[in-house]
Formats: C-alpha cells, structure tokens, sequence
C-alpha cells in the first residue's frame, strides 16, 4: 500500500476507534475501561508528536544552511528570497483580505449572544502585542531560540549565518562541506520517521476524537461554516495559482495528500515540515536547493489560514461586540493579522495566541476569546492542512521560476 493510503487509513481507523472506545466508556463498560486503550493510544500519540519534534529544529537549521550555501553567488540567492517572499506576502495578505471580506458578508457574529455561550472552555490565553512580534524576530540568543523552539528566530540566525558563509568563499568550504553532510543525515532521519507515520496518526485521531468529539463543531455552526468555506476559497485560489504559473495542479494536489494528512492529525505546521519537505523532493521533483530555503521559511512565516482566522474573527467579534468597524481600522487588522501570521506559532493553537493582539489592535474586547476556544482546535485542523499546502504550492512555483522543477519527477504517476 502506499503511504498516503496508510496514512487516510490510519486517521479513519483512529476516528472509529477514539469514537468507539469512548462510547463504551461512557456506557460504563467495565472491560474496555479497565483496559484504559485511550491512555495508551494517547502515549503513543505524544511519542510520535515528540519524535516529529525532535527533528523541527536540526530540519529547519540544516536545511535553510544547506539551501543557502548551495548557491554559488549570493545575488542569486538574494533573488530566490525575494521571489519567496513575494508570493508569501501576496498569499497572506489575500488570505487576511478573504476572511475579513467573508466576515463582513455573511455576518457570523450576528445575533450571538456572548454571555451564554461562554462555558467551561475559559482557558488562559498569553497575549502577544504587536511590537513584541516585530522585535523577537531577531533572537538576542541564538542557542536559547533553538532550545525554546523558536523557529523564526532560528531561520533568521540560519540565513544570516547561511549569508555570511557564503560571503567569504572559500575559507567557508569546510563548514559548508559539513553543513551538506549534516542536512542529509538530517533528511535520512525524516525518511524514518515517515515510516511510522500511519500509526502515529492513528494513535492521535483516536485522542482527538474521544477527547473534542464531533459535538463541539455544531455549537458555533455559522462560524465554524464560515471559516471552513473561506479556507476552501483560498484552496481553489492555490489551484488559480498553479494555472497562472501554467503548472498542471493535479500532480500537486495528489502528491501532497500523506503530508495534509500528517498537518491534520498533527495540527503542526513545524511538526509537518520534515515530511513536507521529503515528500516534495522525493516524489514532486522540486529541487534540494529551492526546497531547503523555500519551505522551511514557508512553514515557519506563511500560514494563509491562519490569517483568514484572525481576519474573519475580528470581524466576528466586533459583530458581537456590537462595534462597527471603519475603513482605517480594517487596514489595520489587514497589517495586524498578517503580522500575527507570520509570526504565530507553526504548533496546535499557534493562530489563537494571536487573535488577542489583532484584537487590541483595534481596540476590541477580548472577552470574547473563550467563546472559539472550544471550535478552535476543529478549525486547527483544517487551517494546517490549508497553511502546509500554501507552503508546498509555492515552494513549487518558485522552484518552477527558477527553472530547477524536475517535471518527468512530477508528472510520475508514483505516490
Ligand atoms: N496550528 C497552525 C499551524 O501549525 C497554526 C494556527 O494555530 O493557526 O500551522
């Protein structure tokens, strides 16, 4: 079988089994309890959670190093930047524009009462401010960025490193010899843990199921329907895309289904990346060189779901606050929430932390947070799914601009 197979599989046989399990376990049925399978699948669960972990930091270090040094003149480099972050932007801000524009159409936050709907989700929630974001992104400690998980700071200190190496030209060869060696072993390690790869997702679909269940989407229906459409529209547009770049989409959207299926069960952008970045050398023919810069500073800076998030909640909440919103102040949440993007976190709940800062940004209560807490791991999913995509897709476009794409690779018929 191959692995996108396994891995739909295991994510249906974990959907059945979390569901099952729990359903006898509410019903008081003695002999599964005592068997406590939900605890040991969720063991398992965190085991392969923290294996994909474990390699987020050397990945995005060795990768973006080795996508830089593997550049000859640093004026080509500069241009494969740019390029990158053009279409980040232009995806981002697009995004931002998508969820505030679905806001203000279909008004999800009309006629919701706030008071009744906060339960017993309050949960504490560390804001994050505006200029906060804009000044960590340089670490003042480069170690201590990698040993906290920074992954933005990281790729700041891998491409000013990466820059400074190829600047001195030869004297740099040694390091760069090492830097190539170490970025395999580092991709070798990813193969390996792909491998395993069905039986952690099905391990963390079984929690996710029995822990959230399929109730909690239905209490905040309009919203979540809301969200989840506008992240539709905005993975239509990474189809519109590929057209214009006159790239046939089909191999993409085929090949990219074991990685949005690990971005769903795992709700990690950083925690997908090793897969993501595997799977798109391997078996989608994009080059070593483009991929290693490209999608590393995709998975850690352009989360277009995300930003619809921030975009559609804002406008949710200033509809239940009552508040009407002008033309400056949607600029702001423009500039806000594409900010927040780049800088949330590629983990489970990374989006959320930031809804506080675009929130104040336009002085809006933020009372209203606890309300999508409970919905907000649901729309997680979906969201990672649609922010790896967004990563690949243009990795592969720039891939293609520089005319380094091995299309006999992509058109393969191979999974
Ligand atoms: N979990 C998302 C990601 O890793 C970020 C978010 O919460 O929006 O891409």
């Amino acid at each position: 079988m191959k692995l996108w197979q396994k891995v739909i599989l295991g994510m249906i046989f974990g959907l059945i089994t979390g569901y099952f399990i729990k359903q006898q376990e509410l019903l008081g049925n003695t002999f599964i309890i005592s068997l406590g399978i939900l605890d040991k699948l969720q063991i398992v669960g965190s085991m392969y959670t923290s294996m994909l972990k474990m390699i987020v930091i050397p990945i995005i270090f060795f990768s973006i190093l080795y996508g830089i040094t593997s550049v000859e003149d640093i004026s080509s480099f500069g241009r494969l930047g740019s390029r990158a972050l053009i279409l980040y932007t232009i995806s981002t801000v697009f995004a931002v524009c998508l969820g505030i524009g679905f806001g203000i159409l279909f008004e999800p936050g009309v006629g919701v009462h706030l008071p009744s709907l906060i339960g017993e989700s309050v949960k504490k929630i560390e804001h994050q401010t505006l200029t906060n974001i804009i000044v960590n992104i340089i670490p003042s400690n480069p170690v201590q960025a990698m040993a906290n998980g920074n992954t933005l700071q990281v790729v700041v200190f891998a491409f000013f490193f990466g820059v400074s190496l190829v600047m001195i030209g030869e004297k740099g060869y040694v390091a760069r010899n090492t830097i190539s060696s170490c970025a395999h072993a580092v991709f070798k390690m990813v193969e390996l843990v792909i491998k395993i790869t069905p039986y952690g997702v099905f391990a963390i679909m079984s929690h996710i199921v029995s822990e959230y269940g399929f109730k909690v989407i239905f209490s905040l229906g309009k919203f979540v329907l809301i969200v989840l459409v506008a992240m539709l529209v905005q993975y239509i547009a990474f189809w519109v895309m590929f057209l214009f770049f006159r790239i046939d989409p089909r191999p993409f959207f085929r090949k990219i289904i074991p990685t949005q299926a690990l971005a769903f069960a795992t709700s990690s952008s950083k925690a997908t990346l090793s897969t993501a970045l595997s799977e798109m050398q391997k078996k989608m023919g994009v080059s070593k060189k483009v991929s290693s810069f490209v999608l590393p500073l995709g998975a850690s800076t352009n989360m277009s779901a995300t930003a619809i998030y921030l975009g559609i909640t804002t406008v949710f909440f200033s509809q239940i606050s009552g508040v009407d919103l002008n033309y400056s102040q949607y600029g702001v949440i423009i500039f806000a929430s594409t900010i927040g993007s780049i800088g949330a976190a590629g983990f489970p709940g990374g989006g959320i932390v930031m809804i506080g800062m675009v929130l104040s940004s336009v002085n809006l209560p933020l009372d209203g947070i606890p309300l999508i807490m409970g919905v907000d791991r649901i729309l997680d999913m979906v969201r990672t799914t649609i922010n790896i995509t967004g990563d690949c897709a243009i990795t592969l476009i720039v891939d293609k601009i520089e005319g380094s794409l091995d299309y006999k690779k992509y058109n393969e018929k191979i999974l």
